[in-house]
Parts: C-alpha cells; structure tokens; sequence
C-alpha cells in the first residue's frame, strides 16, 4: 500500500533524531534564540526503528535522518545500520552540518546510508563562523571525507541571506562544480526568530537566477531528480556546475510534487514544513501489544496534509527548524 494526498505520493519520511545542534545558525536557532530548549524525552533507537518500520510498511520508501545535527546522536552509525537493514526502506540519507564528518562519514557508509546533503553557507571561515557560529575547516574536511566514503550523493545546501552570503554564492558554485557535486540554494523560511525574517534579509531565487544569467548560460535540467527533494536544478554551461534552487517563498508551484512527512525530534508527525499542524505518536508507541494505533495516527496525519504550505500566509514562526527536522 502507499500513501497519496492529492494526488501526491508520499514515500519520504525525514526522521529528526536529535534537536540538539552544534552550530547556532542566524537562520536557525541563533544564539539569541530562547524559544526553543530541546525535547524532554527524545525517542529512543527502538521507537525509531518501531516508527521506521510502520511507516515501511505503509509504503514510505526513502528516509533521511536529519535534525538537530543528527551526527550528535549516540549510536548514530548503529542506528543507520539497523533501519538501512530493515524490509521495505530503500534509502537512507543524512543532513549534516558537516562538523562530525570527517570521522563517520566513512562508518555511516559502510552502516548502509546512501546520500548525504551538506550546509555550507559559505567558503570565506569569517562569514561560515558569522551565519553558523563555528569553524569551516573540519565542515570542508568532512565534504572531502564524505566523497571518499562513496555516498551516491553528495550535495551541498546553502541558505541565502541578502547582505550575509550573496558574495559567498559564485564562490560556493566554483567548489560544487570542482568537487563535482550540487549546490542547492534554499531561500529563507520563516522557521527562525522574527527578527531574523525581514525583507532586508531575503534573497528571492529568481533574482539568483537572473544575476547568474548575466555571467553564464543556464540550461534547465527539468527532469533532473537528482534525490528526492523539491529543487529545480540547472547545470551552469561554462563551469559546468549543477545548481539546484529551492523557492518555497516565491515558487507558486513548491509543493505540487511535494512527497515527504517529517517526525519530530519529541516524537510527532508533521505532514508538512509551513504548516503547524501536528500529531503525536507518543500514546501510539506506548501501546507495545499492536502498531496498529501508530498505523492510524499515520493514516491521520496524512489526511492532515495540506495542499500546500502556509509560509505566505503570515505564518508566525513557532519551532525553528532545528526543532522540527530540516
Ligand atoms: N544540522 C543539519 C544541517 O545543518 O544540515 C540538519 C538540520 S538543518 C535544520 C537542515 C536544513 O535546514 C539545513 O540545510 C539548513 O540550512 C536548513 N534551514 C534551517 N533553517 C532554515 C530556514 N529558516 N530557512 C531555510 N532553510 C533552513
């Protein structure tokens, strides 16, 4: 069986494992940040791998265990390996900030994940620490230690923020292109504190486009799903970089393909990013004698998903992203 909505298939789970963070983004939790102070009772390896394996069968296929930096949850690689290991999940993949990579990149590999995705929001160390509040040196090394390891994907997110990293972007599509990897541009969303969403700090992506036209030819890759996500990609002709852009502000069409159910760190089901209706499944895993009520909180936050987002609706921030699993 699968899960439509809309039409939609929905077969991608992102999984938060932790909200705990090791970086203090401007975007995210910066350090100002005080509505957020993590999750009392995170679940455990086995309510995650319980929860993986309702939601396989139910017929989600591709999951991707983010956070939070996913990489600070003890017994991480364990846990890759057994849910990578479990009937009817196909792919595994990670969001990192990248600090920890360089000595599990090569273990999460080898545990079974398959892709994994990496925030750089800049390449000058000064800007890096300004947005992120940490180094850039072991998130670069982490980069290199990932292609080793082999992953089917590696890729790149920056978040645009105008005045912070838009002298960072031609600089980040250089190193994606020689590293031979994508780059996504993510505009900002209105997960983080007010004072953060201004519309001195938002950077459209078409007004990226439209400045990279006046320096390169771009050729629209429509068919290109290069993962599972919701970026539009374009391979830069001259460089020969693969740049994807994810609009959720400005493109009309962001969720028309939209595929994926986050769970939170504290254990609810969140059918969709912009939108702040939730269902908990902790009353369902109490119940150790049937994953039947699991199954139905699933089948509930599904009829729960929304058409589209609700980030232009003045939608008021409520968890960061950290908080909910980017
Ligand atoms: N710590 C991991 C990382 O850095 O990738 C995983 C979690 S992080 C919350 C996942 C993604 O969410 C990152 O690519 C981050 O840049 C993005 N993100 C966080 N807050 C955002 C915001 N307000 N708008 C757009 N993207 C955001």
């Amino acid at each position: 069986m699968s899960f439509h909505s809309f039409g939609r298939r929905i077969d991608y789970l992102r999984l938060s494992v932790t909200d705990r963070c090791n970086e203090r983004c401007l975007y995210c939790r910066p350090h100002q940040y005080a509505g957020w102070n993590g999750a009392a009772d995170p679940l455990t390896d086995t309510e995650l791998l319980r929860i993986v394996q309702v939601a396989a069968s139910l017929g989600f296929r591709k999951f991707r265990l983010t956070g939070g930096e996913p990489l600070l949850r003890p017994g991480l690689v364990d846990l890759v390996h057994t849910l990578a290991a479990t009937p009817g999940v196909e792919c595994i993949g990670i969001s990192t900030n990248g600090l920890k990579l360089p000595a599990l990149a090569a273990p999460l590999r080898q545990a079974g994940a398959r892709t994994v995705n990496v925030s750089l929001d800049a390449l000058s160390p000064a800007v890096y620490r300004r947005i992120t509040g940490g180094p850039l040196e072991p998130v670069l090394e982490g980069i290199r230690a990932a292609l080793t390891a082999g992953f089917e994907f590696v890729k790149l997110n920056t978040v645009l923020m105008r005045g912070v990293n838009e002298d960072e972007i031609w600089p980040l599509i250089r190193f994606s292109s020689e590293q031979g990897v994508p780059l996504r541009l993510i505009e900002l969303m209105p997960l983080t504190s007010r004072d953060v969403l201004t519309p001195a700090n938002f950077l459209a992506i078409g007004e990226v486009i439209r400045w990279l036209r006046q320096r390169e030819e771009l050729v629209a890759l429509p068919d290109a799903r290069l993962g599972h996500g919701p970026a539009k990609y374009y391979r830069l002709v001259t460089s020969g970089a693969i740049v994807g852009f994810i609009g959720a502000m400005t493109n009309q069409h962001f969720c028309d393909t939209c595929n994926k159910m986050r769970l939170t760190a504290d254990g609810r089901l969140r059918p969709c990013l912009g939108h702040h209706d939730e269902v908990s499944l902790r009353d369902a895993l109490a119940d150790t004698s049937s994953d039947e009520p699991l199954r139905e909180v699933f089948r509930l936050a599904l009829a729960n998903k929304p058409w589209e987002h609700t980030f232009r609706d003045q939608y008021r921030p409520c968890r960061p992203m950290t908080a909910i699993g980017g």
